[in-house]
């Protein structure tokens, strides 16, 4: 009707009204560092919100205050890619911006992790592979008193806001789906394999637990370290590699069969190289758009991208695709087709 008012500009305002619907169907995706408009060494927390309102935590490692941190908001799923402590959070963040961009200000996060604090407080749905997953269930019944149960389905697919935390615990492989009441069509979050280790950090454990492994130093392994591709309501597809090395199947599954067209890539001497991880980019997934993360190292000053880091070697070494640092606080906005249409 209103487009009838337009008399003669009626293709102006049919492109006006066009790129209205197509903001309005964009996935927002924003990084919460350590420090506010930088990408630091610690940070891997990163939010995705869906067009029909879902939101999702990636990993909240040790760059939020913890559950009260007030740049969370709502979080409706909690994804959490391994057991390391840098990624299930057995430090938090003492404040916003304390220490330096590569040495941040730390402290204790208790005994329980602050993605098990996070999920005991929003209500969410905890989607992490399941030897994890039951490991950070008994630290949310910790916290509430109550063990969380499994997620209930309506339809095949989980219902968010939730009343109560509970566990979407899948295998490798396993997909869930999460849609928000009314919403026509949902989100789908699959696990995929990850060439990394799943330890628990000891501070974690029961004392009778670390007793079992000290004094053979062992680890408590809580199942495969795992990356996850989500599928966005808009059609645009999201490979989480977590920490990795190269593997196959970042063709075979993530690009061939997923067809993940945006790249969340974990750098980080630990586990890959940034000649490795622009080849992953360049010749395994092939994503149209990269974000960088978790760079242990203090990667920007005022929000550009400092020259001698192995971030920028990264960025230099992939081509033919667009790549944005995951700076901290900054909203970037992704199409369908992974364009980044705002924020980048
Ligand atoms: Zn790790
Ligand atoms: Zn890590």
């Amino acid at each position: 009707m209103k487009i009838t008012m337009c008399g003669k500009a009626v293709a102006a305002c049919a492109f006006t009204v066009a790129a209205g619907l197509a903001s309005a169907q964009n996935v927002k995706v924003t990084p919460l560092g350590t420090h506010t408009g930088e990408l630091c060494g610690r940070d891997r927390a990163t939010i995705f919100e869906d067009p029909t309102g879902v939101r999702i935590l990636y990993d909240a490692g040790q760059s939020l205050t913890g559950a009260d941190d007030p740049r969370l908001g709502d979080i409706h799923v909690v994804l959490l890619s391994h057991a390391h402590s840098d990624h299930i959070g057995d430090q938090k963040l003492a404040e916003i911006n304390g220490g330096t961009c590569a040495q941040p200000k730390l402290v204790d996060a208790g005994p329980n992790s602050v993605t098990a604090e996070i999920i005991a407080a929003k209500n969410s749905a905890m989607m992490i592979v399941r030897e994890l997953g039951l490991f950070v269930g008994k630290k949310v019944a910790n916290i509430r008193g109550k063990p969380p149960v499994a997620c209930a389905q309506t339809a095949n697919a989980t219902i968010v806001p939730l009343a109560a935390p509970c566990l979407a615990v899948v295998e490798l492989g396993g997909t869930q789906t999460f849609k928000t009441s009314g919403a026509a069509r949902s989100v789908d979050i699959t696990v995929v394999q990850a060439a990394h280790a799943s330890n628990l950090p000891r501070s974690l454990l029961t004392d009778a637990g670390k007793a079992s492994l000290v004094p053979d130093e062992l680890a408590a392994n809580v199942g495969p370290a795992t990356g996850y591709v989500i599928t966005f309501t808009n059609g645009l597809r999201v490979y989480l590699s977590g920490d990795t090395a190269l593997h196959t199947e970042m063709k075979t599954v993530v690009h061939d069969f997923h067809k993940a067209n945006l790249a969340v890539m974990n750098l980080g001497p630990n586990a890959i190289s940034p000649q490795a991880a622009a080849y992953a980019m360049n010749e395994l997934v092939r994503p149209a758009s990269v974000i960088a993360s978790h760079p242990n190292e203090g990667v920007t000053s005022g929000g550009k991208l400092n020259a001698n880091t192995r971030t920028a070697a990264f960025v230099n070494l992939v081509k033919g695709r667009a790549v944005y640092l995951a700076l901290s606080g900054s909203t970037m906005e992704f199409d369908s087709n992974a364009k980044c249409v705002a924020g980048c």
